[in-house]
């Protein structure tokens, strides 16, 4: 079976496909000649994940998966959430996001933040929906240089490094999006 992934993130779909049973075949956007940019309209994760997912099975006919991701901080309601990639505004820019949070909680004590990924998976007519959710606290600087986003900022419940100081595999075994996609793994290998 062919599976879209809608993304182009070359890494997220090598480690997606290392994980799958080899019946399942992974496809990136550009595999499928996709180059469109589909815009992120809906005000929830979950309805960005199913928004990017039916454009692909909607134009291209594919079964699909889409994620989509927010860092939701506690005392600031959520936010930035669902506008988490443009928290500082237009162009993207990580660094800008961080120097906004890091101001925003300034003064507070608490510093809870969780991620969580909504995954939406379009199978032969079906939709289902698999989330992973990362606790954790907002630290009060950077700390290290790996990973992208908000990484050097949040340090996961029960670890004392932050994201940007840990290996990618370890990162990935405890992270929002790998715990989702572990999720949709284990319901594919089951799936008939
Ligand atoms: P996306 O839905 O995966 O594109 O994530 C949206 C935004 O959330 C990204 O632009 C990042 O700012 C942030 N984000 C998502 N996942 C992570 C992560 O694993 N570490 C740090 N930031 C992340």
């Amino acid at each position: 079976m062919k599976l879209v992934f809608a993304t182009n993130n070359l890494n997220k779909l090598a480690e997606v496909q290392k994980m799958l049973p080899d019946s399942i075949e992974l496809l990136s956007l550009k595999d499928i000649n996709c180059f469109d940019d589909i815009e992120e309209t809906a005000s929830t994760l979950d309805g960005n994940a199913k928004i990017k997912a039916n454009y692909i099975t909607e134009k291209f006919g594919y079964n699909c998966f889409a994620d989509d991701t927010g860092l939701e901080v506690e005392v600031i309601n959520g936010a930035p959430g669902v506008y988490s990639a443009r928290y500082a505004g237009e162009p993207v820019n990580s660094e800008n996001n961080m120097v906004k949070l890091l101001n925003a909680l300034e003064s507070q004590t608490n510093r809870k933040a969780q991620f969580r990924t909504s995954l939406c998976l379009n199978l032969n007519g079906e939709q289902f929906l698999f989330n992973g959710i990362c606790k954790g606290d907002i630290l009060d600087k950077k700390h290290g240089e790996t990973g992208f986003g908000y990484d050097p900022i949040f340090q996961p419940k029960g670890f004392e490094e932050s994201f940007a100081t840990m290996s990618p595999d370890l990162k990935n075994k405890i992270s929002h999006r790998g715990l989702a996609i572990q999720k949709l793994i284990a319901f594919l290998k089951d799936y008939k």
